[in-house]
């Protein structure tokens, strides 16, 4: 198959795949959002289209969704061109993308996201959704938790201070965008944001007051070093995480649905 967006298929081509055994959806959630003065609005867009379409590869017998954004970006827009969608309104597209994919036969659905602020959603959408359809597997991707505790190891793996790879427009997302595609980032404007660890009053003010008020420029760590061969490696190991989580996931699945049908 020449890729495994869905998008870019023709309708027979889907057929076609479901028939040989496709049967796994991956939908991704992304945003429209201020990414400091380097990264254009589509930062996690981009970064969504390839997560979704090397995790299908990864998972097998999986295509992937075109990425859904705008999303849950209300701390971004302090910043001109962020758009942050009605939580219900997000909430609505992905169902309707769940419904659509149902309704053609899909029988595993992977819910995961490329920005921050979509996680918790999803896991409340998966949740919800798993219950209305008990004959679906709905699963979401690597929690929150897990991708901080990734981002810190990211550090650790190249010997960078701590918070280098900070989550928004850092190391770990600007040297993906340069393996991606090096026109995206705008090398002469790189710039150190916040560096250090986000918790307690921060991460609320992060949160209620918007990133502009721990960051007057948008960014969380700090990405001047940042390089594509960084980002392959960054993104391989991401990868790997998540496909682990997701496999581990649809295993549970299989068991549980097992035992139910006994
Ligand atoms: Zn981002």
């Amino acid at each position: 198959m020449k890729d495994l967006l869905l998008e870019n298929m023709t309708w027979p081509e889907i057929r076609q795949a479901m028939d040989d055994g496709y049967d796994t959806v991956v939908i991704f959630a992304a945003s429209i959002e201020q990414h400091g003065p380097a990264l254009p609005e589509v930062t996690d867009t981009a970064l969504g289209y390839l997560e979704a379409e090397d995790l299908a590869g990864r998972l097998g017998n999986a295509l992937a969704a075109p990425v859904i954004r705008p999303g849950l970006s209300k701390h971004h827009m302090g910043f001109p061109g962020s758009i942050t969608l009605r939580p219900e309104v997000f909430k609505g597209i992905v169902e309707d993308y769940i419904s659509a994919y149902i309704h053609h036969g899909f029988k595993r659905i992977v819910l995961a996201s490329s920005h921050g602020g979509n996680f918790k959603t999803l896991e409340e959408i998966a949740e919800e959704q798993s219950a209305l359809h008990p004959e679906v597997c709905i699963v979401t991707g690597l929690p929150l938790e897990e991708l901080d505790a990734a981002l810190i190891k990211m550090d650790q793996f190249e010997g960078l201070p701590p918070g280098t790879c900070g989550g928004h427009a850092c190391d770990w997302e600007t040297s993906i965008m340069m393996l991606i595609d090096e026109d995206y980032v705008r090398k002469d404007k790189l710039q150190k944001g916040y560096v250090g660890t986000l918790n307690g009053e921060l991460l609320d003010r992060f949160f209620n007051q918007g990133v502009g008020s721990v960051s007057p420029i948008g960014v969380m760590g700090d990405p001047t070093g940042a390089n594509p061969e960084r980002g392959r490696r960054y993104f391989n190991y991401y990868q790997r995480l998540q496909e682990k989580c997701i496999l581990k996931k649809f295993e549970e699945w299989d068991m549980k649905h097992a035992h139910e049908k006994e």
